[in-house]
């Protein structure tokens, strides 16, 4: 029986044997000591500790415990007290091994209250029950708590020891060890930071892979020029040349430089793009932008004998860094020159493909094989070397066109026949659709 079951039977029980006895009592006429002794003595054996019966002012009539020395004392328990304001009472305490149960009822004579009757019994039975499920809730307490205590001892040790190993790992990455990743094991929220961590250290292997390459390419390129300017310099510095010769190597000279100077404008044009230095995009049409491009390498193209032909009348608004857009059309224009053959054409088309503007850049030259074409916008390839550089390129324009035209919003593809010639198709969002305005 748990203790709540048993303490309610045991106050029906006691206040039962409380209201029997006041009800036996409120039958007497005169309420004195003998006539309610009598009145106790018929009642039975009540099997209570303590029997108390007391008048309507609390003063004892009988008392089990010493009938005689305690009459006409005032027995002012809890119990009692409420007892009197015409309330059963039941209480109960624990107290060093012993259960006290305690009751009073109002004694009621023609609805007048005449008197108490208070009981106590004393329980050692359920005091020992209490007493050792006390020892074993202190017993149990005490094995948890070294649980606990052992428990976030390991975890946090566990914890540590992860955390440990991230920073270290972060600390291994700091000094330059781009390999290095982090295995946190588990399956918590350290284990997503362990992931994200090693996410972010293949991002840094890929960038620093890309800078070295950029930077052995590039050191690359700038070296084949400049061993060529020693090498004339050193020439007309050792040799006994006559004046035209000279002329001729100090024109050499000056060629590579010039070509120097044009890399590395291009080079500050791809780092610029790439930190994203310029953001003012403007609304403008496309034609006006070929046009001055035409206007600008039209005397190469007639060096050249290449014919250059215009269809710019489908022409419509573009949302663009205006700057971009002249270089974008100002390098597909002179590759298209500049690989074609003579007696070519280079043929420039604008045209509006539902909501995008399209321009088409198409030469009739030498054209790309089929296996350099996904390479042509990568940094410093060329097809063919000797060709490029005699034209003076670089490698590095069609990566900046790429980089332009990505940073626009826009798309840029090439097809190619070998022998035939190269289409450059660029794809801009046309800025006068509704959604657009
Ligand atoms: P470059 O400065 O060498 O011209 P680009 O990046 O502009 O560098 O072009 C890369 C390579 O792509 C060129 O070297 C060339 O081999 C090839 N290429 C580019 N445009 C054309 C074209 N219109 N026709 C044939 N080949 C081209």
């Amino acid at each position: 029986m748990s203790q709540k079951l048993f303490y309610n039977s045991k106050e029906s029980s006691m206040i039962e044997k409380c209201s029997f006895a006041a009800t036996e009592i409120s039958k007497l006429e005169v309420m004195n000591p003998s006539t309610v002794a009598t009145a106790v003595s018929n009642l039975g054996s009540l099997k209570v500790s303590r029997l108390l019966i007391t008048d309507q002012s609390g003063k004892i009539i009988y008392d089990n415990e010493a009938p005689k020395e305690n009459q006409e004392k005032y027995a002012l328990f809890p119990e009692i007290v409420q007892a009197l304001g015409w309330n059963n009472v039941f209480s109960w305490n624990y107290n060093n091994g012993t259960m006290q149960s305690r009751a009073a009822t109002p004694i009621v004579s023609y609805g007048i209250l005449i008197g108490c009757v208070y009981m106590m019994e004393y329980d050692t039975q359920q005091g020992a029950l209490v007493q050792s499920l006390q020892v074993n809730t202190l017993y149990i307490t005490f094995v948890l708590e070294i649980a606990v205590i052992i428990f976030s001892l390991i975890f946090s040790h566990t914890y540590s020891g992860r955390l440990k190993r991230i920073s270290s790992s972060m600390r291994t990455i700091r000094e330059g060890d781009y390999s290095h990743t982090v295995d946190m094991g588990g399956n918590d929220e350290l284990t997503l930071l362990g992931e994200e961590f090693n996410d972010l250290v293949v991002r840094l292997q890929t960038s620093e892979q890309k800078r070295r390459n950029f930077v052995s390419d590039a050191s690359h390129e700038l070296k084949t020029p400049l061993a060529s300017i020693k090498l004339l310099s050193d020439s007309i510095l050792q040799n006994d040349m006559d004046i035209a010769t000279i002329r001729e190597f100090v024109g050499d000279i000056g060629n590579e430089a010039e070509r120097l100077n044009r890399m590395s404008q291009k080079l500050l044009s791809l780092s610029r793009i790439e930190s994203q230095e310029d953001s003012d995009c403007e609304i403008i049409y496309m034609g006006p932008t070929v046009e001055r491009v035409m206007r600008m390498l039209s005397r190469i193209a007639n060096r050249n004998c290449i014919t250059i032909v215009a269809d710019l009348k489908d022409d419509c608004p573009i949302l663009v860094l205006e700057d971009d857009l002249y270089q974008i059309v100002f390098n597909l224009v002179e590759n298209g020159i500049k690989y074609n053959v003579p007696g070519g054409k280079l043929f420039i088309t604008l045209r509006r493909d539902e909501d995008n503007a399209i321009m088409e850049v198409r030469d009739t030259g030498v054209g790309i094989p089929e296996d350099a074409l996904e390479h042509v916008f990568e940094r410093f390839f060329r097809v063919d070397k000797a060709r490029s550089r005699k034209s003076g390129g670089s490698g590095l324009g069609l990566s900046i066109v790429r980089n332009m035209v990505e940073r626009n919003q826009g798309e840029i593809q090439v097809t190619s026949v070998v022998g035939k010639g190269s289409i450059f198709t660029l794809k801009f969002p046309a800025f006068d659709t509704e959604e657009s305005v």
